[in-house]
């Protein structure tokens, strides 16, 4: 782990070990944090960001792209241990690492804007505002993309004057361990600390722990739920939570089947094995276009090649860890027990190279409905629901029925109809014509149970600051 500058090993001596998610075999291990290391990397954050904060945003920014082109040299690394304990494809996931590398230049050229404000409340004095950091930001992560989120979304935190304790997700926690080594050698000593270890000791220790007022959260429902009650138990905190998704696309009759079979793959991310909040999980067609889609979708699912995350040609990898491999197999049984058809995958690819692994095969279902539990409930993995619908108000309400909100595809050329619909659906991300792509600077997170604030731009840096108002009375 990193904590103050140091890499370390938990006080309990104790490890958790990675497992390949393609052979199940050990692949390497990482310090099981306690209630101690915890604390100590707490106290070192706290220690060092006052002078982290009293830097220029220039001096804060010249650090931070030291920091990503430290990340740049060692970019190949990074990704040949992230591709390996995750599981996810390495195409996409060079993305990852850019992505990571690029925010961090971003937050550290946009950190001037960490302005306050004058207001004229009377015409004698003068009342302004100043943003000062939180001091200790905690950065908890999910597995699906733990080095980018683990850079990407702490970057925001440093260009406000922060200090920063990640939390790697137990699962895929090796790329941090590179990361620890990079952020030693350019980083102030307990600007940057990474503690690993499990959500329930280690995360939990983290959210709890007096000195830390910021908590910034992506995973799960329940668990994002989890830390709202931690926090509220230990403390008055700020918490922001980036959860779970049941992406609907609405897809009007003026479109092309094969166009739209196309995108509503692309949507699913497959190449992450679905296992993405964004994933256009929901694929809702209109009755004069619906068995075309549905045999457009079938005859292209069969072009995802599954196979060795490593090679560049591979479009889908095994799922994350046993826990997700079986519960993608619950759910594949349940839908079809529930009368949704099967037009594609459904089981485990067959042959020699997936006789050991967590491999599920790209899945599509046909005629899902709202009753049904893969229409409810957040996969996390490859299981494409199409369901058809006549009226717009209808496919509003469809598209509005789950607990989700974080994001939503309309695709359709009809401007007017793709504008009340994007106003009309409740989720925080609305695509016109595409889906899936995130973009730098432009505020991402969700709505209902999807989340609280929102990241990947400028309110992000705002909110790790806390506003403080001055009357001066002249
Ligand atoms: P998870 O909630 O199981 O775990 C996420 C992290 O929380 C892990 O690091 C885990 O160790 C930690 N954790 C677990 N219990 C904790 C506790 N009690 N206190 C503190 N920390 C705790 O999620 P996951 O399975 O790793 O990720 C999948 C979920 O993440 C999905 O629901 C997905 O939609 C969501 N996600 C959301 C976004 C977004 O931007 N909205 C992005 C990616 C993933």
């Amino acid at each position: 782990m990193l904590i103050g500058g140091e890499l370390v090993a938990s006080q309990s001596g104790e490890y958790d070990y990675s497992i390949s998610p393609v052979d199940e075999r050990v692949i390497g291990r990482t310090p099981a944090a306690t209630e101690q290391d915890v604390d100590r990397a707490v106290r070192a954050a706290e220690a060092a960001w006052p002078a982290w904060a009293a830097l220029s945003p220039l001096e804060r920014g010249e650090a931070m792209r030291a920091f990503g082109d430290a990340i740049a040299a060692r970019a190949q690394e990074i990704l040949e241990v992230e591709v390996a304990d995750t599981g996810n494809t390495i195409t996409p996931m060079r993305g990852d690492v850019g992505v990571a590398i690029d925010s961090l230049r971003y937050y550290a050229g946009i950190a001037h804007e960490l302005k306050g404000q004058t207001i004229p409340a009377t015409s004698e004095n003068l009342h302004l505002t100043v943003r000062e950091p939180y001091g200790v930001v905690v950065r908890i992560v999910p597995f699906n993309h733990p080095i980018m989120f683990a850079v990407a979304r702490t970057a925001a935190a440093l260009a406000a004057g922060n200090a920063v304790i990640v939390k790697p997700p137990e699962t895929s926690p090796l790329s941090a361990m590179i990361l620890a080594e990079i952020a030693r050698d350019t980083l102030p000593p307990g600007i940057f600390n990474i503690v690993t270890g499990s959500g329930r000791v280690a995360g939990d220790a983290l959210v709890r722990h007096p000195v830390v007022k910021r908590i910034a959260f992506i995973g799960s429902v329940p668990t994002g739920r989890a830390i709202q009650r931690a926090a509220a138990e230990s403390g008055v905190k700020h918490v922001t939570l980036e959860l779970g998704g049941k992406n609907p696309m609405i897809v009007f009759p003026d479109n092309d089947a094969d166009a739209i079979a196309q995108a509503a793959i692309g949507g699913m991310n497959f190449s992450w094995q679905g296992q993405s909040c964004g994933s256009t999980s929901r694929l809702l067609v209109h009755d004069a276009l619906y068995d075309a889609v549905v045999e457009r979708v079938a005859a292209r699912m069969g072009l995802i090649r599954v196979g060795d995350p490593h090679d560049p040609a591979t479009g889908m990898g095994p799922l994350n860890s046993k826990v997700q491999h079986d519960k993608v197999l619950g759910f594949i049984a349940d839908a079809k027990c529930e009368g949704a058809r099967l037009i594609f995958g459904g089981g485990r690819p067959q042959g020699e190279d997936f006789s050991r692994g967590f491999w599920v095969e790209p899945t599509v279902f046909a005629d899902v409905t709202p009753s049904m539990r893969l229409w409810r409930e957040e996969v996390f993995g490859p299981i494409l629901s199409i369901a058809r619908w006549s009226d717009v108000d209808e496919v509003v309400d469809l598209a509005n029925s789950t607990e989700f909100g974080l994001t939503a595809a309309i695709w359709t050329s009809d401007v007017k109809a793709a504008l009340s619909v994007a106003k009309r659906v409740r989720s925080g991300h609305v695509w016109i014509n595409g889906c899936s792509r995130h973009f730098l600077g432009v505020p991402f997170g969700g709505m209902s149970s999807s989340g609280v604030g929102r990241e990947e731009g400028i309110e992000e840096m705002l909110s790790y600051t806390e506003l403080k108002t001055i009357n001066v009375m002249l």
